[in-house]
């Protein structure tokens, strides 16, 4: 039966396909007391073959599309279904307490798991807990006759419907058969749902209830622009659906037109549209997209790729990578941003009762300096091949960005020292995403060289409402005039000093947020790729007297963001 649902636009675009649930099945069962142990030991073998039979696809898959060592982790999970010293625990279980081999299942790996998480010094060990878990889940999917969800083997066209996605679930979905995604969490400013713009596929977040609403197979529409999604939908919608996709292709074909143009206002004023980028493998997107400049690499993702801490040289060669090829335009890299809703399975963190207000970025920088240390030397060698701009994320003091300056100040001593070629104009800056940094910008501005807004994170903190929760979505208000009176502060303290001011937070591309922005002087505008022809074919329409006046309105008379969101749609978008 057709529904409609209402979610959070995350993502542009429109698809209509069927659904795959990626979600977790119930595995539970009950415990059994077994007479015929032979034909039960029989029964959990052919279950141990059919779950190698699955890791054998998945790892030939992820080989191919994600490379050899992407593909080791599911060698582990087969050398444990071969590994006789746990096979034979389950057997010997069957066997001598005459139980199902669900739960002589979940004894055994429960034993196994408890005493590799206990070697708490060992995190090669530690990481053997969640292989032996995830292999006793799939066994256990296979016992109960119910099937895994797995990104990696889906080979025709669909729409991924899930409760939450992961960076990590993001970064596997294959733009070829995925159309679109669909949650029932998140925010717009959401690490999945920023990704899901850099990978164009169109996104739905924080419906609440899609996971109940849609049943594998069903068919369903998703409106990224909207946020609505159809269930089952009629004849009618799908039609109109489907010319609201064609609409929205001729609309990008036009963009297209502007891809080597230079961006100019209607008044002729010159400004840098860049991109955001979080890995090399983005760079055909920030060509395709014609961008001036990369306003943010987010190298954490370089982090979360791998299966240990990357390497000086591994890092060398991203980095290099990425100025060679956008050379001679500037690049701004970003020192890694690890915590909030971004981990590494290799580097456990605390447990944090508010991951986002916690152990993160800077601050895990400047405590496990070791780590530090090598991404800035990565970055030292890499500079004499384009145009960097170090960026540090998480800046709340003063303090914070000396010692991190210090650090970086330090290991390029020590490389010239070696002989090695470094660049002599790297700029130093910072993000400015904290309100006290943002408050004290006038400070901040005689001690850098640029300033980057956040203002996923320069949001969530004023107003103190989680960017990831849909619940408090509607408190994500980037004109509101606190956080335009905050962005001015910031442009107008830095231009003081002679220093210029870049926006990297999702805002930067948003076709409400540009006029203001272009009112209040902000000097460089980046977003995902895919904003970047957009905010082109605005600019050209606006003027930067006209938008200085819209924008002082918008500070000094207005006081709501819905309010300031009429005044742009009236003054700019003929709404
Ligand atoms: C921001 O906070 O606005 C930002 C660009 O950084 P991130 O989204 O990676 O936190
Ligand atoms: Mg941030």
């Amino acid at each position: 039966m057709t529904k409609e649902l209402k979610g959070i636009a995350a993502s542009d675009g429109i698809a209509v396909a069927k659904a795959y649930m990626l979600v977790q099945p119930d595995l539970s069962f009950t415990k059994k007391t077994i007479d015929d142990t032979d034909a039960e030991v029989s029964r959990f073998q052919k279950a141990i073959a059919a779950s190698n039979a699955d890791l054998k696809l998945i790892r030939d898959k992820a080989a191919a599309s994600l490379g050899e060592e992407e593909a080791q982790v599911f060698d582990a999970h087969m050398m444990i279904l071969a590994d006789p010293e746990f096979t034979g625990a389950i057997e010997s279980n069957i066997k001598d307490n005459s139980v199902n081999a669900e739960q002589a299942l979940q004894d055994v790996s429960s034993m196994f798991i408890s005493t590799f998480e206990a070697m708490t010094d060992n995190a090669y060990m530690q990481e053997r807990a969640a292989d032996v878990r995830d292999v006793s889940t799939r066994v256990m999917s296979h016992l109960l006759g119910v099937q895994l969800p797995n990104p990696a083997l889906i080979d025709e066209e669909v729409i991924v419907v899930a409760h939450d996605l992961t960076p990590s679930d993001t970064a596997q979905l294959d733009k070829k058969y995925v159309k679109a995604f669909v949650t029932d969490i998140g925010g717009r400013t959401a690490h999945s749902a920023i990704m899901a713009r850099s990978l164009e596929i169109p996104a739905v977040v924080g419906t609440q209830d899609v996971t109940t609403s849609v049943k594998n197979g069903q068919q369903i529409a998703v409106d990224g622009l909207t946020g609505q999604v159809v269930v089952d939908p009629t004849d009618e919608q799908t039609a109109k659906f489907t010319q609201e996709a064609k609409t929205y292709a001729d609309q990008k074909a036009e963009w297209a037109k502007l891809k080597t143009s230079e961006t100019l206002t209607a008044d002729g004023k010159h400004f840098d549209i860049a991109a955001n980028i979080g890995t090399p493998k983005d760079l055909d997107g920030v060509l395709d997209n014609g961008a001036e400049a990369i306003g943010l690499y987010r190298t954490e993702f370089l982090y979360m790729d791998s299966s240990e801490l990357p390497t000086e040289d591994d890092q060398f060669e991203a980095y290099k990578k990425v100025l060679e090829t956008m050379s001679p335009k500037p690049v701004v890299v970003r020192t890694m941003d690890i915590g909030g809703d971004k981990h590494l399975p290799y580097m456990p963190l605390p447990e944090e009762m508010n991951p986002f207000l916690g152990y993160r970025a800077i601050r895990i920088s400047l405590d496990r300096q070791e780590i530090f240390r090598t991404q800035l030397r990565a970055l030292l060698r890499a500079s004499e091949y384009g145009k960097l701009r170090i960026m540090f994320p998480m800046i709340a003091t003063i303090q914070e960005f000396e010692a991190a300056k210090k650090i970086f100040l330090e290991e390029k001593d020590k490389l010239v020292a070696d002989g090695v070629k470094v660049a002599s104009d790297i700029q130093l800056g910072i993000m400015i995403e904290i309100p006290a940094a943002a408050v004290l910008a006038d400070q901040f501005a005689k001690h850098v060289d640029f300033f980057s807004i956040g203002t996923n994170d320069l949001i969530q903190y004023t107003m103190a409402a989680d960017r990831g929760n849909e619940h408090v979505s509607y408190l994500y208000q980037p004109y509101n005039p606190s956080i335009l009176r905050l962005v001015k502060h910031v442009i107008d303290s830095a231009h003081k000093e002679g220093k210029w001011v870049g926006m990297c937070g999702e805002a930067a591309g948003d076709p409400i947020m540009v006029p203001l922005l272009l009112g209040l002087g902000l000097d460089e505008y980046s977003m995902s790729a895919t904003s970047v022809l957009k905010v082109r074919s605005l600019m050209k329409k606006l003027s930067t007297a006209d938008m200085k006046e819209l924008a002082e309105k918008a500070i000094n008379e207005s006081i709501s963001n819905d309010e300031n969101k009429a005044l742009v749609e009236k003054a700019v978008h003929n709404k």
